[in-house]
């Protein structure tokens, strides 16, 4: 049995609880400490039942509660691309921080790793497997190729960035340099780029999707969805029914994909 819930995504921070029967892993811990604590308490947890937390990146909105997080439980394993490890280290104070550049285990979890194209020292997306059960989440990548859709094509359910909506960017108030930064094939999926990825992954075990990482200034839960949707129903995919489509929220913890 293996568990996802978006306990909050977007450009301000990001938390995904990752469970099995016997263990909780936190992928990400940003925005801030006392909002973690508070979607943690939702799911009738509290730090001392977390085993280890997952990195994919050095940015603010993926580490931000770390430093708080190891203040009152320092003795969490911290994992985190290897490239990012002194960085990591320097900004948790965590002595537990450990580099994964291949497949990893935590408790009766197994976890593989895939590098994303992004504008960080290192970011990583990752696969979890229990037995022949597997859920994935990717976000904060500019890209997509074969490699990730043959990485995301064995997982029930996958987290999917679905940044931005290319004309909310392009029309936007950000100044030029950030949309291209955005759009560029080292920044973040657009709901077009995320629909493209999925319509490959039609016909494979993906049978549910959690929408994250959206925008605030450049995106809605909408456009994201009507997006992907269309896409679905081009291809004779009713949504629902052959796939269930959520998307992930900033402010209101999710619903738990199992
Ligand atoms: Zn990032
Ligand atoms: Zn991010």
């Amino acid at each position: 049995m293996l568990k996802l819930t978006p306990l909050f995504s977007g450009s301000r921070g990001n938390c995904t609880l990752i469970q099995s029967q016997n263990t909780n892993i936190l992928l990400d811990v940003g925005y801030s400490y006392k909002k973690l604590l508070l979607a943690l308490q939702s799911k009738n947890l509290t730090p001392k039942d977390i085993h280890a937390i997952v990195i994919t990146h050095e940015h603010d909105d993926h580490i931000c509660a770390l430093p708080m997080w190891t203040k009152y439980k320092m003795d969490t394993q911290i994992y985190v691309p290897k490239p990012i490890v002194n960085c990591i280290a320097t900004r948790s104070y965590s002595p537990f921080v450990e580099g994964v550049s291949g497949s990893f285990v935590v408790g009766d979890i197994a976890v593989d790793v895939y590098e994303c194209s992004h504008d960080s020292q290192a970011c990583c997306g990752y696969r979890f497997s229990v037995d022949n059960e597997s859920i994935a989440s990717v976000t904060d990548t500019g890209c997509y190729n074969d490699e990730l859709v043959a990485f995301l094509a064995p997982c029930k359910a996958v987290q999917l960035e679905s940044n931005h909506d290319v004309t909310m960017l392009m029309q936007g108030r950000y100044p030029y340099p950030l949309k291209r930064r955005i759009s560029s094939p080292f920044g973040h999926l657009s709901n077009d780029q995320c629909a493209e990825l999925l319509q490959k992954l039609i016909g494979t075990s993906v049978k549910k999707v959690v929408l994250a990482h959206l925008s605030e200034n450049n995106n809605t839960a909408e456009l994201a969805f009507d997006t992907i949707n269309k896409m679905y129903q081009k291809n004779n995919v009713i949504e629902g029914k052959d796939v269930q489509l959520y998307v992930a929220s900033q402010h209101t913890v999710g619903e738990t994909i199992d």
